[in-house]
């Protein structure tokens, strides 16, 4: 009653062991080398959890704004290639082009894939906003170079700009 098929977990679905060959040809004893198997609904749900796990997809971040995927060959084939890297205090893959486009694994510890969300938001607000007191830093020096009038108040309103972009950034750290 209630028997469901899947595929044979001791020689994964092939019906056959490679490192068995030299018994009966490497045939597995378990399916009989049928690649199937029967099973009660119990372990057919804990089958189909042990896939979803092996299946979470990876979670992507792109300059502060999230996206998911299934698989390494979507996020490849639209960001290019990656790195190992690690971003604050987490392991992740960073493209090539850009460290703030970054992946990682999905875990089934929710708390944990939150924690990383934390974790690499407030890395990438710490790079923001040091390269923000960078180029204020350039255009001061640049005011201070400047005879002309009107260049200086042109660089002043975009020292303007950038702090009120970095205000902006420190009200969202916290
Ligand atoms: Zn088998």
């Amino acid at each position: 009653m209630n028997k469901i098929m899947i595929p044979c977990r001791n020689c994964k679905g092939k019906g056959e062991l490679s490192h068995f060959k030299h018994v009966e040809g490497g045939r597995c004893f378990k399916c009989n080398g049928t690649s199937q198997e029967c099973v009660n609904r119990e372990t057919y749900e804990s089958y189909q959890q042990t896939l979803n796990r092996a299946d979470n997809g990876y979670t992507l971040f792109n300059n502060g704004l999230i996206e998911y995927y299934k698989n390494k060959k979507e996020i490849e084939a639209k960001y290019g290639i990656f790195k190992c890297y690690d971003y604050g205090n987490c392991s992740v893959l960073a493209s090539y082009r850009d460290d703030n486009i970054l992946y990682f694994d999905i875990s089934n510890d929710d708390q944990h894939n939150k924690k990383m969300l934390t974790e690499i938001n407030k890395e990438f607000n710490l790079r923001k906003r040091k390269k923000l007191l960078n180029e204020i830093r350039t255009i001061e020096k640049s005011v201070k170079n400047t005879k002309d009038i009107e260049i200086k108040s042109i660089f002043k309103s975009a020292i303007l700009d950038l702090k009120k972009e970095l205000n902006f950034l420190e009200t969202c750290v916290q």
